[in-house]
């Protein structure tokens, strides 16, 4: 199982980072030994970011067949420092712990989903508010990357994003026609 990550995928948020909306979906990749469960996020002192992202998996047809709600924990300072610098974003996005990823639920285009920071709603997106369908991600992607059944799609963030500090509790909401489906927390030690 690959961990594949879309970025800038809602406009909103590549304009409160200071980023071009990109023509083409861009892609970037996590290690499997990554992905942890909600429950506990690592701060690591402070620099860890929360990214809300629908989380999809891939089908025998290279389809979304399941999905769930995950965090793309991000340490934004060191990705900042790495932007600049033009170099690979690995250490700010491949860190241990650093793909949550919650339970498996059948895929729906109709989904949406929020992040509460300590009750406070912080993030909310959905499919539709997205600059291309999951179908459309996964295609545009297998197009150049040997994705294959199995495989996991980070499908980009909403605007929102903010700092983590220890003693935070998350919770992440996946919702149907406003339905509330799936929900984790999460306590940031
Ligand atoms: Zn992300």
């Amino acid at each position: 199982m690959d961990v594949w990550c879309a970025i800038r995928t809602y406009p909103k948020h590549a304009q409160e980072l200071g980023n071009p909306i990109p023509q083409e979906p861009v892609f970037f990749l996590k290690p499997t030994s990554s992905v942890t469960e909600f429950g506990q996020i690592d701060s690591c002192e402070g620099d860890v970011h929360h990214e809300i992202e629908l989380v999809l998996k891939i089908g025998e047809n290279l389809e979304p067949v399941q999905m769930t709600i995950g965090l793309d924990l991000t340490k934004r300072s060191i990705q900042d420092h790495l932007k600049e610098n033009r170099l690979p974003w690995a250490q700010a996005k491949a860190f241990r712990g650093s793909a949550v990823i919650g339970d498996w639920i059948d895929y729906n285009p109709m989904a949406s989903y929020r992040l509460e920071l300590n009750g406070n709603e912080v993030q909310k997106g959905s499919v539709i508010e997205m600059s291309w369908t999951p179908q459309e991600l996964i295609d545009k992607l297998s197009n150049w990357a040997p994705i294959k059944q199995g495989d996991v799609l980070f499908t980009g963030t909403p605007s929102g994003v903010g700092p983590l500090t220890v003693g935070d509790e998350v919770t992440a909401s996946l919702y149907i026609d406003e339905e509330c489906i799936l929900s984790h927390s999460a306590k940031v030690v």
